[in-house]
């Protein structure tokens, strides 16, 4: 039985190719120092799998920058603008089109699927004149071979290369890109005669556009690619790859009976009813690769039940022709889990990085060979079952709370009256009933149990037996009185775990223990909806507001200085003191908020100096969130992001932002906003627990940062931005999962802002600018105002526009790009404004720029922004 890893994470485990690479692009080592590095990974990475006993190994998945853009250096498919002279391309080309140099900007970089990893897109023509230009392929199979381990070179294959690529500047809109498929196999066939002749007895081709859903005309270009690779596949047993979803029937019947294909790879994790497909027809003779240990998150496999799923399709495909694999490349995971020291050990068993995933899979083909690592398996099971009853995981209340919220429109089936009926029959009340409101009297010994009982002084039992004395004593004094209904009296309230850390920063701890409460409030609402339309909030915000016409804005972080990091850093690692970091951060605020008054900009922003990453900041405040110290994982080129991992049940302890909005606040007159991240961008860009749904999570996170709008509100902010920046990039990959995902990550959004008053102001912002697909789901938010990236795609935006006009909502799409550090002129803002102005109604347009000012310095902030005022009150002159 056979093991097979489909594709492994480049970094390192500390990261050491991002740190060798941008040594190299900074100028500061030699290109041997970076390939020796490289190199140093690859070996050890072989080594690791072939020491773990797995079969199939994979070569060419390392890539110093990207696998697309490798496998375009393979085709010689570099645009002219390089000014590459043909040869095999060397670093110069290959890093100059994946970053750009002084004088020619980079190619485009786009998400791969639904993933967070951005691969670079090949720009391709009839014109491109096609060649073998790099023998990467071949030599890391050579390299490998060396060492000692025989590897299976693996290619982006034909079809998926072209239908992930786009036409190149000036290039017919509806040039066929799939008719560039005959020019591109013969430099496929070079490289897999090479790889025959170096000993390569299996290659790989990753096909993973298959799971799309692709019309007739593209499955055919499957059919012919493989049709026309066939005689120089043969004598090589050939792997297609697909991973990511589900695979349509069609595109499965396409792929099972390509020509010269051995073997096919699915994901099983994302790819459920792949299973039946296979059960109900699967070829004759063929490998069946069998994708069943997550690639895509961190937790550990469940190998009971993997085990047996592989048991059933053993019977389908034959013992020899099952293979135990990855669902898909191990890149979108974490690397290795030894190297995480601060989570506690209960955790760490039930999670697996890439380096954990490769010894279940081996243990899997072991175990179906009828060699089970019996001590593994039941390790794992314990791990499995103590993950399921774990009180850190399943926080009832907070499962409840979500579930309710799934029906549609949460409303009771009974009317009041019947209810009050029905109820009367069982409770059997007088007339005139008496009741109190829920808290009784808190005690300063009451108070004093609760702070022991925080800081362990003393034990759980002792504080629940006080708790419950406490308790009984409110239930007798209520029965002595006679009253007809009773509480408990809530003497547990205030109580919450991380109330120390909170309770320095001032923040108001009434709300501690409200959640329950705003949970099942939350239910109430029909549909979660505001009550009053958006045209309506608008006047009622205006009359609050009085903001001009045209009102400027920022997204919301300002520069990140060194010093600021330092600060954080400093305060993280207790090097200064709690006071020493309030005042610091209170004091870069005061900053922003000046610079901002000084700019004379309309609604201001505190400038986000805690937060060191949107998501982060907040999980790092919500029950249910771990955090490791090295769970890396490669965005782009050198950039990693570590996701958070959602364990548990979502609930939020304490407010999060309102000690530092109302400090901002209180530092001008003109209205600041409060700044959050949204639930579903919060979701998608952390790891999210397996065991239940994700939209279940989502509602979880939902129900908290709702707590937070309401407590914001309190604190008298008017005007609250939630960031859905990833809401687009979670969108599924499958047409027919779209609609539910859109429906259950939007409601979710208003879940959060439902319960705000009109005056209240709520806006959100979203990066990534193809919105055309989902404009109707964006008006469904009901946000009082949008902020939308724009700066590439002015007429793409163009229908979102015109939709927002017919819906009322404020919208602000970004006057100029902040990911370029050039400063864009008055004249070039107020122009774009103008072009905006001819589709959308002047009181509803906002100006901003498209995105938050974290990455950019403060000497091309002050300009821009500057300029963009200047360009905003210009026009307010001419309207
Ligand atoms: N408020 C966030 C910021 O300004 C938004 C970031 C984002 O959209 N990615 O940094
Ligand atoms: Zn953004």
């Amino acid at each position: 039985m056979a093991s097979h890893i489909v594709g492994y994470p480049r970094m390192g485990p500390k990261r050491e190719l991002k740190f060798a690479l941008e040594s190299f692009w900074d100028g500061k080592s030699s290109a041997e120092e970076l390939q020796k590095v490289s190199a140093d990974l690859r070996s050890s990475i072989w080594k690791q799998m072939a020491d773990a006993g797995i079969k199939y190994i994979p070569s060419n998945t390392f890539a110093y920058y990207d696998q697309v853009l490798d496998t375009t250096a393979m085709l010689g498919a570099v645009p002219p603008r390089y000014g590459w002279n043909g040869g095999e391309i060397g670093f110069d080309t290959y890093f100059s089109m994946a970053r750009g140099n002084a004088s020619v900007p980079a190619m485009e970089m786009t998400k791969w699927f639904d993933t967070n990893y951005h691969f670079i897109v090949p720009e391709l023509g009839p014109d491109v004149n096609f060649s073998y230009a790099s023998h990467k392929a071949v030599s890391e199979y050579k390299e490998a071979k060396a060492l000692g381990v025989d590897t299976v070179p693996v290619l982006v294959g034909p079809v998926s290369y072209l239908l992930l690529s786009k036409p190149a500047k000036g290039v017919e809109k509806n040039f066929s890109l799939l008719s560039l498929l005959e020019k591109i196999l013969p430099i496929y066939k070079e490289v897999i005669s090479e790889l025959k002749a170096a000993g390569a007895s299996w290659i790989q081709f990753d096909e993973p556009t298959i799971v799309l859903d692709l019309d007739s005309h593209k499955l055919k270009a499957f059919t012919d690619a493989y049709s026309e690779l066939e005689s120089s596949l043969s004598g090589l047993n050939v792997l297609i790859e697909t991973y990511f979803a589900d695979i349509p029937a069609e595109a499965f019947k396409t792929l099972t009976t390509l020509k010269g294909v051995t073997a096919f790879g699915f994901d099983l994790v994302r790819g459920t009813k792949t299973l039946d497909l296979i059960k109900a027809e699967f070829p004759k003779g063929k490998y069946l690769f069998a994708g069943v240990v997550d690639g895509r998150n961190i937790w550990a496999n469940d190998l009971a039940a993997s085990l047996s799923t592989l048991h059933a399709l053993e019977s389908i495909v034959g013992k020899d022709k099952l293979v135990v694999s990855t669902s898909c490349s191990l890149l979108h995971t974490a690397v290795d889990l030894v190297n995480e020291t601060k989570l506690d050990n209960e955790i760490k068993s039930w999670l697996a990085f890439a380096a954990q995933k490769v010894v279940e899979v081996n243990a899997l083909a072991k175990a179906l060979a009828g060699h089970k690592d019996d001590a593994f398996f039941s390790d794992n099971a314990a791990a499995q079952a103590s993950r399921k009853s774990s009180p850190r995981v399943t926080n009832e209340s907070v499962q409840k709370a979500a579930a309710a919220l799934k029906g549609s429109d949460h409303r009771r089936a009974t009317n009041v009256s019947a209810r009050l009926d029905a109820q009367q029959k069982k409770l059997n009340l007088p007339i005139l009933p008496t009741t109190t409101i829920g808290s009784f009297p808190q005690t300063i010994e009451l108070r004093r149990v609760r702070r022991e009982y925080k800081a362990k002084k003393i034990s759980e039992d002792e504080y629940v037996k006080a708790i419950k004395e406490e308790i009984n004593k409110v239930v007798k004094l209520q029965e002595e009185l006679d009253i007809d209904v009773l509480v408990h009296g809530e003497p547990e309230a205030f109580f919450s775990d991380n109330a120390a850390a909170q309770a320095s920063r001032k923040s108001s701890p009434r709300v501690t223990n409200e959640s329950v409460q705003k949970a099942a409030a939350a239910l109430k609402g029909s549909d979660h909806r505001r009550a009053t339309n958006v045209s309506a909030r608008l006047d009622a915000q205006q009359k609050k507001l009085n903001l001009p016409i045209l009102p400027t804005t920022t997204i919301g972080s300002f520069p990140q200085t060194i010093e600021l990091r330092r600060v954080r850093r400093e305060y993280k690692a207790k090097k200064i003191s709690e006071d020493e970091y309030v005042k610091a951060i209170k004091e870069e605020i005061n900053k922003v908020v000046k610079l901002q008054e000084e700019l004379d900009i309309d609604v201001l922003v505190h400038g986000e100096p805690e937060r060191n990453d949107m998501v982060e900041y907040f999980g790092e405040q919500l029950s249910g969130f771990a955090f490791t110290v090295n769970g890396w994982v490669q965005s782009y080129g050198s950039r990693c992001v570590k996701p958070p991992i959602i364990y548990g049940d979502v609930s939020r302890p304490n407010p999060m932002t309102v000690f530092w909005s109302s400090a901002a606040q209180s530092m001008t007159a003109r209205p600041m906003k409060g700044m959050l991240t949204g639930p579903v961008t919060i979701l998608n860009w952390s790891f999210v627990r397996n065991d239940q749904p994700r939209h279940e999570t989502c509602y979880q996170i939902a129900l908290s940062i709702k707590d937070e709008v309401e407590d914001l509100e309190k604190a008298g902010i008017n005007v609250i931005q939630i960031d859905e920046a990833a809401l687009r990039e979670g969108l599924p990959l499958r047409k027919s999962e779209q609609a539910f995902y859109l429906d259950w990550a939007v409601h979710s959004f208003r879940i959060t802002n439902c319960g705000v008053v009109d005056t209240t102001q709520i806006h959100t912002h979203m990066c990534y600018s193809n919105f055309n697909d989902i404009i109707h789901s964006i008006i469904d938010m009901d946000a009082d105002v949008i902020t939308i990236e724009n700066s590439r795609s002015d007429e793409k935006l163009l229908s979102v526009f015109r939709e927002g006009v017919k819906y009322g909502a404020g919208i602000g799409p970004g006057v100029y790009d902040i990911h370029s550090p050039r400063i864009p002129s008055t004249e070039e803002i107020a122009d774009r404004i103008n072009k905006m102005l001819a589709v959308l109604e002047t009181n509803i347009l906002w100006v901003n720029p498209d995105c938050g000012l974290k990455t950019r310095k403060y000497t091309e902030v002050k300009p821009a922004l500057k300029n963009m005022v200047a360009a905003a009150k210009l026009l307010r002159t001419q309207l």
